[in-house]
């Protein structure tokens, strides 16, 4: 499962850092693109489980989610746009598929200047660890 293996990479990160700055991981913010291919709710509680299960250097880290919308740049005139704008043009099923599979949008968005469907996605795709906020741990200490 894509979320499980994703949220087992976001907390042993965070435990990685904790274990080298001596600290006790009290907040984990998690930053996600959107398009990012995964099935955010899911996502969500499979990462505040396993969090509850770990060391306990992470084990009671609360966990803030934010997204990053997703923007767009046209290879030809170099216009930037945001997939939303986009959105407005699409039927609900798109949308979905698009959030899927982004590279699918080529096939239904084009540039707004220049009608071109050669784009990149510069921004909103992918995973990661926005920060990390801790204290300091004692061993042993509650
Ligand atoms: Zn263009």
């Amino acid at each position: 499962m894509h979320e499980l293996a994703l949220a087992e990479g976001i907390v042993a990160t965070a435990l990685k850092e904790a274990e080298r700055a001596g600290l006790k991981v009290t907040e984990i913010c998690v930053r996600m693109g959107e398009l990012q291919q995964i099935d955010e709710e899911l996502f969500k509680s499979v990462l505040r489980d396993i969090i509850k299960v770990e060391d306990e250097r992470v084990r009671e880290a609360e966990v803030v989610f934010l997204k990053e919308e997703a923007v767009l740049r046209c290879r030809v005139c170099g216009h930037e746009w945001t997939f939303g704008e986009s959105m407005g043009n699409l039927s609900e099923e798109d949308v979905e598929l698009i959030h899927f599979v982004p590279e699918m949008a080529h096939i239904y968005i084009g540039c707004p200047e220049c009608g071109s469907p050669d784009f990149e996605i510069t921004k909103g795709r992918g995973i990661w660890i926005e920060y990390i906020k801790g204290e300091r741990w004692t061993p042993g200490s509650p």
